[in-house]
Formats: C-alpha cells, sequence, structure tokens
C-alpha cells in the first residue's frame, strides 16, 4: 500500500471552469469540504433568462447538473419537491464528519452553502464571516437556508477527527480572502482560493507562500491564464486605479459616474476618500452603501428616499443622502455609481454627451460575459457616455502565478478554477484533475 492510502482528494468543481470550485478531502474517520460555490450560471440549462425557482434552487440545480455531487452533503428538507432524488440521496449518506471551509465571499466560492445539510459545520476567516452576515444583511442572501459561519482567526487549527484545518489571509479583492492548508495524518494540501501578489505588493500571499513550501498537494487556480498565452496584460496597481480616477474627477467638470465592486470595500472606501479630497460625494445604489456601511465604511451616502430603484434597501442614519435635485443642480459635486441592473435609470442623471464619463472599476456589469453587459453599453452609447477603464484583476497574473508554483515546489500541482489548466508549464508534476476520478495526496489515482 502506498504512503497515500488514506487520504482522498476529489475535484467536485471547479475544473476547466472559472466558478464552482469545490473541493473534497477525506480520510477514514473525516471529510473536509474547501469552498462551496455556484458555477456561473451564464451557460448550461439554468442560464438567464431561465433560473432556478426561488424556493425550488436546489432541486432544479441538481437536475440540471449544476451543483457538485457527494453522499451526504445536501440538507434533505429542501429535497422534498423531488422524492425519488431525496430518498436516493437519503440512501447514500455518508456517516463521517463533514465541515466546510471557504476561501472568500465570492458566489462561485460560497453561493451554495445555503443547500448544505444542517449538520455540516462551515468555516471562514473573520473577515469572510463578517462579509456574508453583510451579504445577508443587506438583501442579498444566498439562496437555500440562512447560516452562520464559524469565524476562523489566523493561527487557529479546527481539529475535526484526524484532519487539521486552517486558514491563512491572501491577496485577492474582498476582506478576509484567505488559502486553506489542511493537513491529515499523511500530508498536507494546500488550497490557495482566489490569489494575486499585485495588491499590496503581494504581502499576504508571500508570507502564504514561504508557509506552504514543500506541501504534497498543491490546489491552485488559474484564473487569468483562461486569456490564453500571448494574450497577458500588464496589471493595474491600485496606485494607477487611484491615478485615473483622481484625473477623471479633476478633468471632468460635470457628474462622474463609478461602477466599483462593493464588495471589494478597501477599493470603495479609498475611491470615497479621493472624491472627498476632489470635492465629490460617491453616490451608491442602496444595497451597495448598505454593504459598505455594515462592512465598517465611513462616508457613505446614498439617494435620498423615493428615488426609484430597483431593490431599495433601509440605511441606517449615517449613511448621508442626496437627492436627484441636488446631483442635477451641482452635477460636479458627486459621483454616482448607477445599479448596472437599471440601466433606465441613468436617463435621470444629468449627463452630457461626451463630457459624462462611466470609470469602470470591477463594479457590475463586470464584462461581455455577464448578460447585462450589452444593454448597458447600449445605453451609455445612446446617452453618449465614454468608458474610462479603471479596473484591476484580484488574481495573480500568469507570470506571478507560475513563480509562485515553482517557489512552493509542492509534491504535485493541481490547476482548477480556469479554462486552460493546461497552460500551467511548470517543473512540478501537475495533475489535470476530472471529475469522478479519486486521487492520493501524491496525485496518483485510487482505483
Ligand atoms: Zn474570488
Amino acid at each position: 500500500m502506498s504512503t497515500f492510502a488514506e487520504t482522498r482528494v476529489e475535484i467536485l468543481g471547479g475544473i476547466g471552469m472559472i466558478g464552482g470550485s469545490v473541493i473534497l478531502v477525506s480520510t477514514p474517520k473525516a471529510r473536509v469540504l474547501l469552498d462551496f460555490g455556484m458555477r456561473g450560471l451564464n451557460q448550461g440549462l439554468l442560464r438567464s433568462p431561465s433560473g432556478p425557482r426561488p424556493g425550488y434552487e436546489l432541486v432544479d440545480l441538481l437536475r440540471a447538473q449544476e451543483l457538485p455531487d457527494a453522499p451526504g452533503i445536501y440538507d434533505p428538507a429542501q429535497l422534498t419537491l423531488d422524492p425519488t432524488l431525496a430518498a436516493a440521496r437519503a440512501a447514500a449518506a455518508d456517516p463521517r464528519p463533514t465541515a466546510v471551509f471557504l476561501s472568500h465571499a465570492h458566489i462561485d466560492h460560497e453561493g451554495a452553502l445555503g443547500f448544505l445539510d444542517p449538520s455540516i459545520a462551515v468555516y471562514a476567516s473573520v473577515d469572510t464571516v463578517k462579509m456574508l452576515d453583510a451579504l445577508n444583511d443587506t438583501g442579498q442572501p444566498r439562496p437555500g437556508r440562512t447560516l452562520r459561519p464559524i469565524p476562523v482567526a489566523e493561527g487557529e487549527r479546527i481539529q475535526l477527527e484526524d484532519i487539521t484545518v486552517e486558514v491563512v489571509l491572501v491577496e485577492h479583492d474582498v476582506p478576509g480572502a484567505s488559502g486553506i492548508i489542511v493537513t491529515t495524518p499523511e500530508g498536507t494540501l494546500v488550497y490557495t482560493g482566489d490569489i494575486n501578489f499585485h495588491r499590496n505588493e503581494g504581502r499576504r500571499s508571500h508570507a502564504f507562500a514561504e508557509r506552504i513550501r514543500g506541501v504534497e498537494m498543491l490546489v491552485t487556480e488559474t484564473t487569468m491564464l483562461s486569456h490564453g498565452k500571448g494574450n497577458d496584460r500588464p496589471v493595474r496597481s491600485e496606485a494607477e486605479i487611484d491615478e485615473i480616477f483622481t484625473a477623471t474627477l479633476q478633468r471632468v467638470p460635470g457628474l462622474v459616474l463609478l461602477s466599483a465592486y462593493s464588495r471589494d470595500v478597501e477599493r470603495a472606501v479609498r475611491l470615497i476618500e479621493l472624491a472627498r479630497r476632489n470635492g465629490r460625494e460617491v453616490i451608491w445604489p442602496s444595497r451597495d452603501a448598505a454593504l459598505l456601511h455594515a462592512m465598517g465604511a465611513t462616508n457613505v451616502s446614498s439617494w435620498a428616499p423615493g428615488r426609484p430603484e430597483q431593490d431599495p434597501r433601509p440605511l441606517p442614519e449615517s449613511v448621508n443622502r442626496v437627492s436627484m435635485e441636488q446631483v442635477v443642480a451641482e452635477p460636479g459635486r458627486y459621483v454616482v455609481q448607477p445599479d448596472g441592473h437599471d440601466a433606465p435609470a441613468l436617463a435621470d442623471l444629468p449627463v452630457v454627451a461626451a463630457s459624462t464619463v462611466w470609470v469602470h472599476s470591477q463594479g457590475e456589469p463586470l464584462g461581455p460575459f455577464m448578460p447585462n453587459w450589452h444593454v448597458f453599453q447600449d445605453w451609455l452609447g445612446k446617452l453618449g457616455i465614454d468608458v474610462v477603464a479603471a479596473g484591476s484583476s484580484g488574481h495573480a497574473t500568469r507570470a506571478d502565478l507560475l513563480k509562485f508554483i515553482e517557489f512552493v515546489a509542492p509534491g504535485c500541482v493541481v490547476p482548477i478554477h480556469g479554462t486552460r489548466p493546461e497552460d500551467v508549464e511548470v517543473s512540478v508534476a501537475r495533475l489535470l484533475p476530472e471529475y469522478g476520478a479519486v486521487y492520493r495526496l501524491d496525485g496518483s489515482v485510487v482505483e
């Protein structure tokens, strides 16, 4: 029997795709799931404008094979619409204690949490739990049942029978993003979650890389390799984004539009502060304002009550409220973040054709792969609004990722969360995983 006879690794989601990452590590005594994300619903049987039915999401997603499959992980109470499915699941239960560890609060890593069996404990870093709670409390809940993950401090080790798990903060673009270290009696598997080395000089990610040198197996995201070789673009630093935003605020005399990602609290707070220094106030849709406030941001502003919004959220007193009359009277004093799903609302704003710009910095609509991108672009075109690109990926560049893998020098690297895992060309052994296969920690297949 090989040294890695007892530890099993199965990749249940995220193979050849950006999204739906789920990794199962098990021993005869316990099971640990790393992330529990939704696959993007931009393709497949439930793509827009179809979609799972509210209240029956779990059944619809399982029938459409949009969720990972493992015995005993789903909530039986949400399967009652399909007695056959429920009976099959009940028969295939697994007696081992099971826990889920989350890398970060992005839907492709945590979106399917609400479907989990209530007996499964969910753990995540302190800031990831804070973000998930804030999303839940501000009208952006996940489908399925509400659950509160258990916060894990850095350095804290969670023990599940003979498996030990630790979360270590890394650079990404959402508070609390972590890599996960899983140790079994036979060795260590490390999962990057989503990671980059260009924000904050990659400080956390470099410390993480030092920490995990020489582990048996490294499961890594490969998002940026999906553009294909020869299509790599340099990534902007956060300082460059600040410069572009500031220059735009100073160049445009009237209203400036912004599309920033409210889950990227660090950048949103910086853009609010830059706007203030340039005599402007950033007005967010109430949903974004509620989230930023819940995450501790200050100087958050939103629309005065009465402004039509697609998904109006109640706001605390400390969020400043601005009326459309104020914006129309002094457009040069404001930056407005439009709701990407509410393009017609753009026409309410005091837009000046060929002068007003939309500063696109990772907010919605994010890109052509989103269903609302093209119609939003058509509205910008109709109103004569130019786009100023001011984004920067939260994922590692090809060069940084390959350097990271070589530095860590794991026994085996497993590329997931990208459409071109085969582009991970490194000197260490590589495993291109397949669904349904069971691997040992050294990457060999369990027959
Ligand atoms: Zn992410």
